[in-house]
């Protein structure tokens, strides 16, 4: 197969090509869902064991389902996304196969369903290579806080990947699959996007059913498509969207159209985060370079005054934790995964046993400190001051969207971190989610698009939010900008 790459170079570019152009190939008959996923294996073959972006790789049931797909396109009969290769993230369920959490407490854990954004994918032929690291239940900005390991930034494996989805942006950044489905609770999504130089698209909340996805913080929790190409992000959107019966939060297709279409035109960016402290220099040059060219386009670039950005993480940590410590609670030994094998006195000290081995340090503080806030001596103080500045957050964004089609930012302050630069200290972690959490806060949609490189050639993001289930209009303005 490898000296078939020698012979039609057209296949070594596989992973640049958007799926619209990879059909066309197979649908003349100029290539096979073997070829592509034969492709992707050698990728994974030649890159994963220092990146680790994959815990696990699917080879022989992919090329098998490729068989299939290969099949079906002959006959005529094949799903719209045939031959579409993705990877999911490990905190999606995937029917008879393990779903970590990237955590130690789920080590045996086989899902008997699959969620409902893997079973869309998967009805229209696309084949999944493989289960991507990923911090441990969605917690973590770097991918560090996995129990299988880091996963290394493709660009320079001195660096971290981001995280929480690092696997799913590194296996898109180093071709070992077309698409990877993360999950972006407060940024996993965007934030390892921007520090691997692919794009990744958070949805509206309510837009894509979280049925399967493993809960970090449900209000929060969306699940969304990372690729090289901003189309193949829409077309996967497409078929991910909408209600399914278990997820009470999606609405239906409908009501994604309602907004009167705007001139598009109109965009604002706040000024306390253009002009942070922590913004590196290299990502506020080329963030006001990218200001400056939009302009000469047409469009109208406003800075404008937004008085929350102080409020943004301290609601967004409360809150999550608030949501994560309830969420975990049912991972105690009994009904998931792994239980202690030291001898026990009775079930409570079996709970406590298993918990304390099996989660990892940042799960811990986010369950200790949510249930703080949840206690009935702090509840007011914390957890519904917290709603309330949520409320106000969510409220002024969306009339800032009112005024303006578009909020720009950079995704992150800075690029990719060294490995362990940022792990002694969880405040200064945290603080690399700034302008992220504000589209989880509001629920709203917004994408991570690649802004160029620093000094260091680390890739760097730009960031568009837009009003809730406006995802065209994102990915429009995407596709002009890339
Ligand atoms: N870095 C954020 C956190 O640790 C976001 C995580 C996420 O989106 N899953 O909570």
């Amino acid at each position: 197969m490898l000296l078939c790459f020698i012979e039609y170079p057209i296949w070594m570019n596989i992973s640049q090509l958007k799926y619209r152009d990879l059909r066309n190939l197979l649908d003349q008959g100029q290539l096979t869902c073997v070829d592509i996923v034969t492709y992707y294996l050698s990728q994974i073959e030649a890159h994963n064991s220092k990146l680790n972006a994959f815990l696990e790789v699917y080879a022989e049931e992919a090329l098998e389902k490729a068989v299939l797909v290969d099949q079906k396109l002959q006959s005529g009969t094949a799903g719209e996304l045939a031959g579409l290769v993705i990877g999911i993230k490990d905190l999606l369920c995937y029917e008879n196969h393990r779903s970590y959490a990237g955590s130690k407490i789920l080590d045996t854990f086989k899902s008997t369903f699959s969620a409902t954004a893997v079973q869309r994918l998967l009805d229209q032929d696309a084949i999944v290579i493989g289960r991507q690291n990923c911090d441990e239940f969605g917690m973590g900005s770097t991918n560090e806080n996995s129990a299988y390991g880091p996963v290394l930034n493709f660009k320079n494996t001195a660096h971290v990947a981001g995280g929480s989805s690092g696997g799913s942006a590194v296996a898109v950044q180093a071709n070992m699959c077309h698409i990877s489905l993360g999950t972006d609770t407060g940024g996993s999504i965007r934030m390892p996007a921007a520090f691997c130089g692919v794009a990744g698209l958070k949805p509206t909340y309510g837009r894509v059913s979280r049925w399967g996805l493993i809960a970090y913080a449900s209000s929060f929790d969306t699940i969304g498509p990372m690729a090289r190409q901003v189309d193949d992000l829409a077309l996967v959107l497409k078929y991910i969207s909408g209600a399914d019966g278990q997820d009470s939060t999606v609405v239906s297709p409908n009501e994604f159209k309602k907004k009167k279409p705007t001139s598009g035109k109109r965009i604002a960016y706040i000024k306390e985060m253009a002009e942070h402290p922590s913004l590196q220099l290299d990502i506020k040059k080329a963030f006001f370079e990218r200001l400056e060219q939009m302009k000469l386009k047409g469009y109208e670039v406003v800075g404008v005054d937004f008085p929350f950005v102080e409020a943004l993480l301290p609601t967004y940590y409360v809150l999550t934790t608030a949501e994560a410590s309830s969420n975990l609670s049912r991972f105690d030994g009994v009904k998931f995964g792994h239980r202690t094998e030291v001898p026990t006195k009775d079930l409570l000290d079996m709970y406590k046993k298993t918990r304390d081995e099996a989660f990892g340090e940042e799960v811990k503080r986010r369950i200790m400190l949510g249930t703080f806030v949840l206690s009935a001596d702090y509840y007011d103080a914390y957890y519904t001051k917290a709603q309330k500045v949520r409320r106000l957050i969510k409220e002024f964004t969306q009339s800032l969207l009112q005024e303006y089609d578009f909020l720009v930012s950079p995704t992150t302050s800075s690029t990719a971190y060294r490995l362990g630069e940022k792990t002694l200290d969880p405040l200064q972690m945290y603080l690399g989610d700034l302008f992220t959490v504000q589209a989880n806060v509001a629920g709203l949609p917004a994408i991570s698009i690649p802004m160029g490189v620093d000094a260091q050639s680390l890739p760097m993001g730009f960031q568009i939010m837009a009003d809730v289930f406006q995802e065209e209009a994102i990915l429009n303005l995407a596709t002009e900008l890339v």
